[in-house]
């Protein structure tokens, strides 16, 4: 390719040119060689502002609805799972809140909605209540928790993960009620949470607190019971092979 025409690319980041490898399709006109080029440069930053999407939502792994087991878990329908997946509730600005003892998939079903809406094109942001917390906590002193929080406020759902495992002290209750207030009507919320809503006043310590937060979480939400033993121990896996196994 001609010098000028890879540096001119470079200048102004037309990266299907400035490569230096975009082959002319033989007999088309200038103008559909144009419109080729403009159309490859689009799919281009299409796939890389997704990949960035999937970078910035934090997801620790990949669940997907389709590898949740209904048979195992009867706290959800495979008619509910899939009105989860079709995400419409997140256009209506529905809240989500997963309810269980742990090990009953209530991780499974938060990532599998993040990963559905992230390929959908949704931004969104995956914290364990813990580190949203330190997130929210440091803002002031670090920059890059105060990106972070810039981020959270442009998402349209944010997936908290754990709410109840950890102790809350009185100024990070405070600092997530103004959270969740900021995003209220604005953003749709997951929160998972081994805790009933009858717990919580335990988790922030502060009855009234929680009260209010409630009131904004639960205004338009779908509260999903989830029940059993929990999938890890029905499914143990062990490294030492059984007696059984050794015979075989
Ligand atoms: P929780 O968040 O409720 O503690 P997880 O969602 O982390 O539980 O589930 C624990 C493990 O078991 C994960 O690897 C998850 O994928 C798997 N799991 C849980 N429930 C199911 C289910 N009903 N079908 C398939 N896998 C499940
Ligand atoms: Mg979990």
């Amino acid at each position: 390719m001609n010098n000028e025409l890879v540096s001119l690319a470079k200048q102004f980041r037309i990266s299907v040119l400035s490569s230096g490898k975009y082959k002319i399709p033989g007999g088309m006109s200038a103008s559909d060689c144009l419109l080729d080029v403009l159309r490859e440069e689009a799919k281009l930053r299409e796939k890389r502002v997704a990949a960035e999407r999937l970078k910035q939502a934090r997801f620790p792994t990949y669940k997907s609805f389709k590898d949740f087991d209904t048979d195992f878990q009867k706290g959800i329908s495979d008619k509910e799972l899939e009105q989860l997946e079709n995400l419409e509730w997140i256009d209506s600005l529905y809240n989500v809140i997963l309810i269980g003892p742990p090990g009953t998939g209530k991780t499974h079903i938060a990532l599998a909605i993040g990963n559905k809406a992230v390929e959908e094109g949704v931004k969104v942001a995956f914290h364990s209540m813990d580190t949203l917390v330190h997130t929210l906590k440091t803002q002031e002193i670090s920059a890059k928790s105060k990106a972070r929080v810039n981020y959270l406020a442009k998402c349209d759902l944010i997936i908290i993960d754990e709410l109840g495992y950890l102790p809350v002290s009185q100024v990070e209750a405070n600092l997530f009620f103004g959270f969740i207030s900021q995003l209220y009507e604005k953003t749709s919320v997951v929160i998972t949470s081994n805790k009933g809503f009858s717990g919580w006043a335990d988790i922030f310590g502060d009855a009234v607190l929680v009260t209010a937060l409630l009131d904004r979480l639960t205004h338009r939400c779908q509260v999903i019971q989830l029940s059993g033993s929990g999938y890890r121990v029905a499914n143990r896996k062990q490294i030492f092979k059984t007696e059984e196994q050794t015979k075989a």
